[in-house]
């Protein structure tokens, strides 16, 4: 490959097993979320603003996401290309639509830790999310910018009174569109047999987080869990768009090593 004059000093790349899948659900007219599932960027942006505002808002930032300097195949991203890219994406939201709509982001990033070694930079504005499964365990990531997490912080409601709350879908951040577009981000080890979700609000309002875990475990390939995902959400009501990602790391790959048959 051109352009690769510096190798890394632990040069272990990762394999991916991505899936993705997205409905716009049983009675919204339009899908507004928007998702990109391409190495090394995982992203899922759920739009709002209606008449198609939501669409083009949450398209937008995908799209600063998919910036070419940003998807180069085996090149670890850097933290400040994702604040830049945030950046980017506000930006060109606020400029198409004059600030009437916006988008929220969350986002796994393949990256690498200061001392080279595999890494995830997660990212989110809003309250679509990014959990992590590995060895059984499945963990929320990202904390929501929305009312309804602000009363569940304050112990005020529980998680499972936030998914059916009046108020669920006020999101307190937000990028295109108010005051706050910073993204909370995370840096944290990769390493095979992790499995990352991304999703939109459409997933987790209409599934718990254990039934969310139960079908991650009941399907091994993304592309299955990603459908199956999808799936139960319609069939639990569909009332949102929903929108999911799924990246299983299946394993590292030591580029210096000599390339064994098989
Ligand atoms: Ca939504």
């Amino acid at each position: 490959m051109a352009g690769g004059e510096e190798t890394p000093e632990h040069p272990t790349h990762l394999v991916f097993d991505v899936g993705a899948a997205t409905d716009r659900g049983a009675i919204r007219e339009l899908n507004e979320d928007s998702y990109l599932a391409r190495e090394p960027v995982f992203a899922v942006a759920d739009g709002m603003g209606g008449h198609e505002a939501g669409e083009v808002a949450s398209g937008l930032c995908i799209e600063a996401l998919a910036d070419e300097d940003m998807l180069v195949p085996g090149q670890p991203v850097t933290m400040l290309d994702v604040v830049l890219a945030v950046r980017r994406a506000d930006w060109a939201i606020r400029e198409a639509t004059g600030s009437r709509a916006g988008t929220t982001l969350a986002a796994a990033f393949s990256a690498q830790d200061d001392e080279g070694a595999p890494a995830w930079i997660v990212a989110n504005v809003g309250d679509s999310r990014v959990y992590v499964t590995d060895h059984g365990e499945f963990d929320q990531i990202t904390v929501d910018h929305s009312e309804v997490w602000e009363l569940v912080a304050r112990g005020e409601i529980t998680r499972e009174e936030a998914r059916v709350h009046p108020r669920r879908n006020v999101v307190t951040r937000a990028l295109g569109t108010g005051y706050d577009a910073d993204p909370d981000l995370w840096l944290l080890p990769a390493f095979p047999g992790q499995r990352l979700l991304v999703c939109s609000d459409g997933l987790t309002t209409e599934l718990e987080d254990l039934e969310i875990a139960s079908i991650l475990r009941r399907n091994p390939t993304s592309q299955g869990a990603a459908d199956a995902l999808v799936a139960a959400a319609l069939e639990s009501g569909g009332r949102d768009n929903v929108t999911v990602v799924v990246v299983g790391v299946e394993a590292a790959v030591d580029d210096a090593a000599p390339v064994s048959e098989g």
